[in-house]
This record gives structure tokens, sequence and C-alpha cells, in this order.
């Protein structure tokens, strides 16, 4: 076989890739971003180990003290490119309703012809790595395939611990298997003999999807959100469209699994937006008081949900590890995580202490009056002292440092969380991040109003994202930023789909909406969280038993404190009220903004949800 050649460059693939497509469609993007070489990754433990030699030798990586922490890297980014960034996001199908209003949105020709300049010699004077992974359990029916083009070798071992990534790929794929094109460049082409930084990355940002090609185009930056392309890019905003054409839900949720004392299983999928405690609630370990009671991840961030034959939704984790928030996480709030993070990391923007390990803002707060270190390099390379962060306010690691870890080293991980038959949900939480209004849990009386609560959901901005942190949004379903096509269609989908469950017999999931960040007059949050959200998890598994009560209320069914376990946490009644209260004021001008979501999502807007908003306002008035 004539193999494809580019500017003298032949496209020699791996004797064991044999898609004809996959192999003309390398030898075209070569051909466009004009790489020095191309390397096929095969997903072995020496490649692995050989790239972050390289990144440590190109000192993107530091390698961390092994005596503290074994195999593990710290890598610190340019510091404008620590987040995603949604406005420069774009969902690119032919029409704009399509897209919907919630996306930036321009037409495929016009992004294609803005893009092509771009990428055109982008990746000069570097190695184009071709990623090959797997988006759920190589060779399930429910999985899907991608492979992700990138100049950048740190996005090439993050996929290598995210996905299931390597050369059983190939053989999944075999001569004519379907992948999603995922094409990814830091924009920072080098010229002959110019060195190289240790972060390269452009001002100019582009993440863009063609959802009607199944296309990933990203430019500009090497933050995960916006370069791991299988995750937030292909398995939320390409897969929900896939979604929508297949009748099933690719959603931004976690899924944990729930063993009550006598032994019964439940599943519980939740959505939160990001930093809003996913991966947290995924891994949380039940505190005193739930004597037998046991908390499994099944996957920390992304859930794709399907009916399965028994007409009960079944959902999957298409990820393969975590890539989550450091901050906050210590050995009180999330000792499973902590203990994940044992080995085999990579981090990014925290901070490295004097013996070689790393530090991020909270890790003390397990113990109360423990120390801070004497002394750090900071996430942008600078002296820390608590001295300096005393007087400066300086973060040692940035807000929305990160880490990469595989699934396979969480000591909660479900036995279930790779079954290609997935997992039956009972319960489905949506849970935005709001000091004040929202009630810590409640109920939706029909898969109607908790279709609504999901949608009309409030949030306060975090540092997930590049932008102001602490401003309220919507953010439906927390996929404002992940959607695919249009969000009312989305909503009508999600209608559809219960009423199909519920026409099959099967019982449908019953669906909540949580708020664990009210806070008091202090500025404090009132609830403890972490471990303690058990407390309201066990009164949805026994109201999906029949044996606990609540109280009706405009909007649903919230516990009374009588009907929370306390045991082993002293939470006065008066805390609760302050975290359960229902301010009609407060609720006025809420529903105020629903109503101008409402307006701004009137084309499609499913007529439930007006009138569920009529009904509401009924009540509340009454
Ligand atoms: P994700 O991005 O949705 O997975 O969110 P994480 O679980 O990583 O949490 C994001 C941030 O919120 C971290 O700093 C956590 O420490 C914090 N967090 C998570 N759960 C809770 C909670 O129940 N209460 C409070 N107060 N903070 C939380
Ligand atoms: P998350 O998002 O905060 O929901 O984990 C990760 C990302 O920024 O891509
Ligand atoms: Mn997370």
């Amino acid at each position: 076989m004539n193999a494809p050649t580019m500017q003298g460059l032949a496209i020699q693939a791996p004797s064991y890739v044999k898609n004809a497509k996959l192999i003309a469609w390398v030898a075209d993007m070569a051909a466009l971003c004009k790489p020095e070489a191309i390397h096929w990754c095969d997903g072995s433990k020496e490649e692995y180990e050989r790239l972050c030699q390289q990144l440590v030798d190109a000192g993107t990586f530091k390698k961390l003290n092994p005596a503290k922490r074994p195999n593990s890297f710290l890598a610190a980014s340019d510091p404008s490119d620590v987040a995603r960034v949604e406005d420069r996001t774009f969902i690119c199908s032919e029409k704009k309703e399509n897209a919907g209003p919630t996306n930036n949105w321009m037409a495929p020709a016009e992004m294609r012809a803005t893009l092509q300049p771009l990428f055109d010699g982008c990746m000069k004077g570097r190695t184009m790595y071709v990623v090959p992974f797997s988006m759920g359990p190589l060779g399930s029916p429910i999985a899907h395939i991608g492979i992700e083009l990138s100049d950048s070798p740190y996005v090439a071992v993050n996929m290598k611990i995210m996905t299931r990534m390597g050369k059983a790929v190939y053989e999944v794929l075999g001569a004519d298997g379907e992948f999603v094109p995922c094409v990814h460049t830091v924009g920072a082409p080098l010229e002959a003999g110019q060195k190289d930084v240790t972060w390269p990355c452009n001002k100019t940002k582009y993440i863009v999807h063609y959802p009607e090609t199944r296309e990933i185009w990203s430019y500009g930056s090497g933050y995960g959100g916006n370069a791991l392309l299988g995750k937030k890019c292909f398995a939320l905003r390409i897969a929900s469209t896939m979604g929508r054409d297949e009748g099933w839900l690719a959603e931004h949720m976690l899924i944990l699994g729930v063993t009550s004392p006598e032994g019964k299983k439940y599943h519980v999928a939740a959505a939160f937006p990001s930093a809003c405690g996913k991966t947290n609630f995924s891994m949380l370990v039940p505190p005193a008081g739930f004597d037998g009671w046991k908390v499994t991840t099944i996957g920390d961030d992304i859930a794709w949900i399907k009916p399965g034959k028994d007409g009960r939704m079944y959902a999957i984790n298409p990820e393969a590890g975590y890539f989550g928030v450091a901050p906050g996480t210590n050995l009180k709030t999330n000792p499973n995580c902590l203990k994940s993070l044992d080995r085999d990391v990579i981090f990014t923007n925290v901070a490295l202490t004097d013996d070689g390990d790393v530090w991020w803002e909270g890790l003390e707060d397990d113990v109360p009056g423990k120390k801070l270190p004497e002394h750090l390099i900071d996430w942008q390379g600078k002296d820390w002292t608590p001295q300096i962060a005393k007087e400066t306010g300086a973060k040692a690691a940035h807000p929305n440092s990160r880490f990469t870890v595989a699934a396979t080293n969480n000591p909660a991980l479900d036995p279930a969380w790779d079954d290609p038959a997935g997992v039956p949900i009972d319960a489905f939480i949506f849970g935005g991040r709001r000091s004040t209004t929202v009630p810590l849990v409640t109920e939706g009386r029909n898969w109607t109003e908790g279709v609504y609560m999901a949608a009309t959901m409030g949030s306060e901005t975090t540092a997930a994202i590049v932008g102001q942190v602490g401003v309220v949004r919507r953010d439906p379903f927390a996929m404002l930023a992940f959607m695919g096509y249009n969000m009312s269609d989305y909503f009508q989908h999600w209608l559809d789909l219960g009423k199909k469950v519920e026409a099959s017999g099967a019982r449908q999931p019953r669906i909540y909406t949580t708020n664990w960040f009210r806070k008091g007059p202090d500025g404090k949050f009132v609830w403890p969280g972490y471990g303690e959200n058990m407390r309201v998890l066990k009164w949805i598994i026994d109201r999906i038993e029949g044996k606990a009560q609540g109280v009706d209320h405009v909007f649903g069914v919230s516990p009374r404190y009588e009907d929370l376990n306390w045991t082993g946490l002293e939470f006065s009644a008066e805390q609760f009220a302050t975290v359960t209260s229902i301010d009609k004021a407060a609720w006025e001008a809420e529903l105020k903004l629903h109503a101008e979501l409402f307006q701004q999502l009137a084309h499609h807007l499913p007529k439930e949800l007006p009138e569920t908003k009529a009904a509401i306002e009924q009540r509340l008035a009454a």
C-alpha cells in the first residue's frame, strides 16, 4: 500500500491500524497541521513512562518525591490557561436553532473557514500524537470510539488515565468502524531553533463541535476541560446529540451505589455544575450514625443513560479516571479521594512542598488547628508562606487546580463501575450552589415537577470556568455549558424518556434537588456537607421505600427536622431552618428568573414547564 505522505513525512500507521478512513484522516490533518513527527500511541505503560519523562525533561512536569507520592507528577499551566473557556466554546450545527439560544453558534462553513488558517501549520516543530480511546468499556455496545490528534504530550498522558486508551481500540475499530475525530492543538508552532515554553498555549482559543458530522476541533488551550476531548466535548456535547437521535441521555452526572445495612443496593445519579460537589458526593463516606451503610463510586462526572430491556434507566460511566478539583479535599471531607491520590497521579496547578510533595488550600483542615506548611512554591512558581498569604491573599494552589487519577485507584470503586450493562437508576439529584433561597433537599412530586426543577436550576459560577466567580445563573440540568443541541428540545427529550419508562410499567426514578451551600449571616456554609450529605441521601432512599415522611410545599416535598437521622451530628432545628426555609419574597424573585429563562427558551419549550410554573405561582400566592 502506498502510504499517504506530507512534506516528505510518511504517514506510516502501525500494522495493527487497519481503518483506511482513519489513516486518510490522519494524513489530511498532518498535511494541514504540519507536525514534525507523528506518534501513534499504543497506550502501554512504557509509553506512559516515556512521555512523562519527556514532560519532565521539557520542564512541564516536576516529578514528585517518590517516597511521598510514587509515580506522580506536578504540572504548572500558563497562568491564563486554567479553566474551561465557555465564551470560546461553539456548537456549529447547520441551523442556529439546533444549537439553541444557550450556545455560541457559527455556521459550520464559516467556522471551518475561520479555523483553517489557524490550524494551518499549527503543529510545526511538534509531534502529533494519535490518541485512540474508547468512552465506555472497550467493545461494549454502549461504548463509542474517538481518536484525538494532539500536539500536547500532556494531553496524551492525561487521556491514558481518563479513558480506555491504546492499541486495543484499533481492534474494536477494525477496518471500517466509526470513530469521532477530535483534533487538538495548543496553537503554538515552533520555528526552527525556537525554544519551547513549559506550557505552550495561545491567547486565541476555539473549542468547536460539529454535531451533525460528530467532529471536535480544539485550538489554543492545554487545560483539561478544553483539551481532553473525550470528556466534556465528546462524552457530553457530541454524545448528547447522539442521545437525542438514538433515544438516550448523556448527562453531567456522577453515579453512585448505596447499600443499606440490610444489603439492599440502590443507584443514584446526580448532576451538579462544575466544582459543585460531584466528585465528592460520588466518594461519600457515611458518617457516625450510619453503621452498615456503604457508598460506592461508579462515576464522578459523566453518565450515559439508556432504557434497558426491563424499561428502567441504566447508567454507565464512559470515563476511566477522575479529573477532579484539589482544593477543599482532605482526609475529613473526602478520605476516599485522598487515598486515591496516594500514587500514580498527575496534579495540575497545585503547590509544591519543600520535600517534593503537593499541597492545596483546605488540605490541612482535616484536624482543627493544624499548622499550615511554613513554605511552598505556589502554582505560579513563586514563594508562598502563611505570612505572604495573610498579607496578599495569595493562594498556593489555583482554586481550579486538579488531579488526574485512574478510577481503579479509588478504594470505594463499585464492582460494577465498568459493567457494560450499566446500573439501574433509582433517583436523580440536581444540585446547585446557592448561598440563599434554595432548600437543602426537595422531592419532585412527579416526573414533570422533577424536570421542571432541573430545568430551572440556578447556581453560582465557580473557578472551573474562566470568568467571574459567584454569579447566580440558570444552569439547566447542570448542562448549560455541555448541551450539544437546543435546550428546549433537550427538556422535551427528558419528558419523553420519563413517559417511555412509565409506559413500560417500570418504576420511574424519583427526581430531587439539593443545595449543600446555604450560608448563614457570617457568610459561612451552614450545612456541614461532604459525608454528612449521607443524611439527605438516606432520606431519599427511605422516600423511595415509602418509609420517610416530609412536608408538601409550593414546589415539592422536603423533610422536616425530625425526618432526618441526626445521630452523631450536632445540628439544631434552628440551623436546619436556615438551610431549609422557603422565603416567599425570594421565591417570587426566583420565579421571575424562571420566567426569563422560559422566555429565552420559548422556541420548542415543552408546555408542561410553563404549566408547572403557573401551578407553583398559584400555590405561592395562596
Ligand atoms: P465537581 O467539580 O462537581 O466534581 O465538584 P467537587 O466534588 O470537586 O467539589 C468542588 C468543590 O466544592 C471542592 O472545593 C469541594 O471541597 C467543595 N465541596 C464539595 N462538596 C461539598 C459540600 O457538600 N459542601 C461544601 N461546603 N463544599 C463542598
Ligand atoms: P468539573 O469539570 O468541574 O465538572 O469536574 C471539569 C472541567 O473543567 O472540564
Ligand atoms: Mn469533578
